[in-house]
């Protein structure tokens, strides 16, 4: 991602008698005081975000430009920045939208579901990252009864054990309870 940012610099004084004109509007700049920013001069009132016009021109803010548009910063992260890739669909999760994170994965709130059945968490329910899949606590259950029957078939008997209660060296991952950024 390209970032062009530009810091604005303090208001200048205008000492020197060279009339400036103004990047935004054209016209001579006759106020005490001017604003300067990507090498041009602007009327305070002139330097807007071309997005949803508010004045840029507070000492010290940020712009942000791309494709010839001036930008304040949450206008640039809404349109051009994102937060990553869900772990789920693998698409971008654009900036500001609301997503799930499970440790280091974050998914579209839409994704945020068991990989298994698509059963949707609530806030405060409790699901599993095994193999870096979603699962519910009631597939990750299932799925560590297959994998321990497949590691090590078993007769009836075990099958019986097996279904009732999982043993502990299979039980290593925490379950993550869900929160909401
Ligand atoms: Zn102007
Ligand atoms: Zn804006
Ligand atoms: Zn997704
Ligand atoms: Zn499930």
């Amino acid at each position: 991602m390209t970032m062009d940012k530009s810091q604005l610099p303090k208001n200048t004084g205008s000492n020197n008698n060279t009339p400036q004109e103004c990047a935004g509007c054209g016209k001579i700049i006759t106020e005490r005081y001017l604003l300067k920013a990507l090498d041009m001069y602007w009327h305070e009132d002139c330097l807007k975000c071309g997005c949803c016009d508010c004045r840029l021109g507070e000492v010290g803010s940020t712009l942000f430009t791309k494709a010839n548009l001036i930008l304040c910063r949450r206008d640039y992260l809404r349109l051009f920045g994102h937060t990553g890739y869900c772990s789920a669909c693998s698409k971008v999760i654009p900036a500001f939208e609301m997503v799930m994170r499970a440790r280091n994965n974050v998914y579209h709130l839409e994704c945020f579901a068991c990989q298994q059945c698509n059963h949707r968490f609530c806030v405060g329910d409790r699901f599993y990252l095994c193999e870096n899949k979603i699962l519910c606590e009631y597939d990750y259950e299932e799925r560590m009864v297959f994998a321990n029957m497949a590691y090590n078939p078993p007769n009836i008997a075990q099958l019986k054990r097996h279904t009732s209660h999982i043993p502990k060296e299979n039980q290593m991952l925490d379950p993550v309870v869900v929160t909401r950024d």
